[in-house]
C-alpha cells in the first residue's frame, strides 16, 4: 500500500483515507496493467488493484494473443517489449484463411505489405508478467492484490473508493479495467448492450507432425472457426470456437473427447498444411458474448478494455482495442494535464469516449457480420461467400486496407501507437 495520507481527511467517512492517488486502476490484466504503466510514466500517483492474486491470476491464463503493431509500439514505448521477447514472443509473417469443404480461401503476408511481420503471438502471462514487473520497479505505483472495489462516492472533485477489505482510496480518476463482469461499470451504473454467441472458444497448445511456418491459420466451419497461432517453441496455440451443443464438433462434445481423439478430430481439419496433430495440452473452455458499454465515462471515471467492450476472438483484436482505450485515454489526460486542467474533467473524458466508442463500435459491428455471414449454411449466402472471399483475395488494395487496420497501422491512432 502507499503511505497512509495527511489525517485531514477529504473523505465522507469518519476516518482518513488509507491512501491518496491520481489514478486508481482496478483490474491488473493486460489492459489495466498498461494503464498504469502509462500513468506512471507520466510521473502520477497510480494505485493498481486486482481481486484476484496476480500470480494465481497469470497462472491460470491459458491464451496467446495476436497482438498488432500499435500495441507493440505502445509496449516498447514502456520499455517492456524486450522483456516480452526475451520470453516467448512469435512473430507471425503470413496468415491463411479459408473455409473447410470449399476452395474458397484468402491469405496475407507481411512481405506483400512491405512489413517484417503482420503481429506477435505472446502467451497472456508473458504480457501481464512484464507490465507487473516494470510496476514493482516504480515507487509511484501501488500494487493491491486480492481485493476489489465495493463502494464509489463522489466528494468534491475526487472520488472516495471503499475496497472490501474496507481500505478507503481517494483518486482523482478511477480506470475500469476489471473485465467483462465489471464492478467499476456496476458502481457507475453504466448498462451494457450485447449478446451471448452460443459459442464457447477451446483453448490448447498442440505439436503438429509439419513446422507451423510462422504463419496464423485459421478455418471457418458452419459450427465456428479453428485458428492455429505459432508459438515460439514450435507448437501452435489453438483457439476452436464453437457452437456449444449440438453436432459432432460441438464444445460440449469437443471437450469431453480423448487426447488422442481431439488430436484426430483437428487433424482432419488442419491436415493438408499442418500434417497430423501429434499430442495436446489441457483444454480450457471460454464462454463467447458480445457487449458493447453504453458509456465509457462516470463523473471522474473511465471504462476501458474489456470491462467496456468484448467481442469474438475470431480476428484477435479484443486486446488490441483495450490498449488502443488506455493509450488514447493517457493521452488526453496528458493533454489535460499541459493544458493545466483537472485529468478527470467532463470534457477530457469526454474526448477519450468519443475518440473510441466509435471505433471500437466499428469492430465489434465487423466481427458480428463475419460470425454472422461464416455461420450461414443457406446455399446462396454459401456461394456468395465464398464468390466474396475469393475475390477479396485478388484485389491486393483492399486486402491491404483491411490488413492495416487489424495491424494497427491505419485508424486513429494514439501518438504513443504509431512508434
Ligand atoms: C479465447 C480467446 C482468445 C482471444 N484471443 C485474442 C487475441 O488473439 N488478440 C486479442 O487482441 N484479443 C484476444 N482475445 C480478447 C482478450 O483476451 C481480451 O480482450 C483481453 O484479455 C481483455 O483484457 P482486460 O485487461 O480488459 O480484461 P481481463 O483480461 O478480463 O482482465 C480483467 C482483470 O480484472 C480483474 N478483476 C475482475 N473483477 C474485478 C474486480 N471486481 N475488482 C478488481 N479486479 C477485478 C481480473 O482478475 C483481471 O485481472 C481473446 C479472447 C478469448 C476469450
Amino acid at each position: 500500500m502507499a503511505k497512509k495520507s495527511d489525517a485531514k481527511s477529504t473523505a465522507p467517512r469518519d476516518t482518513a483515507c488509507d491512501a491518496t492517488f491520481d489514478v486508481v486502476v482496478a483490474g491488473a490484466g493486460m489492459v489495466g496493467a498498461t494503464a498504469a504503466c502509462l500513468f506512471a510514466k507520466q510521473g502520477l500517483r497510480v494505485g493498481l488493484l486486482d481481486s484476484k492474486s496476480i500470480a494465481d491470476w497469470q497462472a491460470g491464463d491459458a491464451r496467446v494473443s495476436a497482438i498488432n503493431i500499435a500495441s507493440m509500439n505502445i509496449f516498447q514505448a514502456l520499455e517492456v517489449w524486450q522483456a516480452m521477447r526475451d520470453n516467448r514472443v512469435s512473430p507471425y509473417r503470413a496468415m491463411r484463411v479459408w473455409e473447410q469443404g470449399s476452395d474458397a480461401a484468402i491469405s496475407f503476408d507481411a512481405q506483400a505489405l512491405g512489413q517484417p511481420q503482420l503481429g506477435f503471438i505472446i502467451e497472456n502471462s508473458v504480457i501481464v508478467s512484464a507490465l507487473i514487473e516494470k510496476l514493482r520497479q516504480n515507487y509511484n505505483v501501488s500494487i493491491m492484490e486480492g481485493t476489489s472495489l465495493s463502494q464509489r462516492q463522489i466528494y468534491k472533485d475526487k472520488l472516495v473508493l471503499v475496497t472490501e477489505d474496507n481500505k478507503s482510496l481517494e483518486c482523482g480518476l478511477l480506470v475500469g479495467a476489471d473485465g467483462a463482469q465489471s464492478k467499476v461499470r456496476e458502481l457507475c451504473g453504466i448498462e451494457t448492450a450485447g449478446f451471448d454467441y452460443q459459442q464457447d472458444a477451446i483453448v490448447t497448445r498442440v505439436a503438429t507432425q509439419r513446422r507451423h511456418q510462422q504463419t496464423a491459420w485459421q478455418s471457418f466451419l458452419p459450427t465456428g472457426a479453428v485458428a492455429m497461432l505459432p508459438l515460439q517453441d514450435g507448437r501452435c496455440s489453438v483457439v476452436w470456437s464453437c457452437d456449444r451443443a449440438g453436432g459432432m464438433d460441438c464444445a460440449d462434445r469437443l471437450m469431453d473427447l480423448s487426447d488422442a481423439a481431439f488430436c484426430a478430430a483437428l487433424s482432419d481439419l488442419f491436415e493438408q498444411h499442418l500434417g497430423r496433430v501429434l499430442e495436446c495440452d489441457e483444454r480450457f473452455r471460454f464462454p463467447l458474448r458480445q457487449h458493447h458499454a453504453a458509456r465509457y465515462i462516470d463523473k471522474y471515471t473511465a471504462l476501458v478494455g474489456d470491462a467496456a467492450h468484448i467481442t469474438h476472438p475470431l480476428a484477435g483484436l479484443g486486446a488490441n482495442i483495450g490498449l488502443m482505450d488506455v493509450a488514447a485515454l493517457a493521452e488526453v489526460v496528458n493533454q489535460a494535464r499541459t493544458n493545466r486542467q483537472n485529468i478527470a474533467n467532463h470534457s477530457v473524458l469526454r474526448r477519450y469516449e468519443r475518440w473510441r466508442k466509435g471505433e471500437n463500435e466499428m469492430v465489434l459491428g465487423m466481427m458480428k457480420g463475419f460470425k454472422t455471414v461464416f455461420g450461414h449454411a443457406h446455399e446462396p449466402i454459401k456461394t456468395a461467400r465464398h464468390l466474396g472471399l475469393n475475390l477479396a483475395d485478388r484485389m491486393p488494395p483492399l486486402k491491404a486496407q483491411f490488413a492495416k487496420y487489424a495491424m494497427g497501422l491505419s485508424g486513429d491512432l494514439p501518438e504513443i501507437c504509431k512508434g
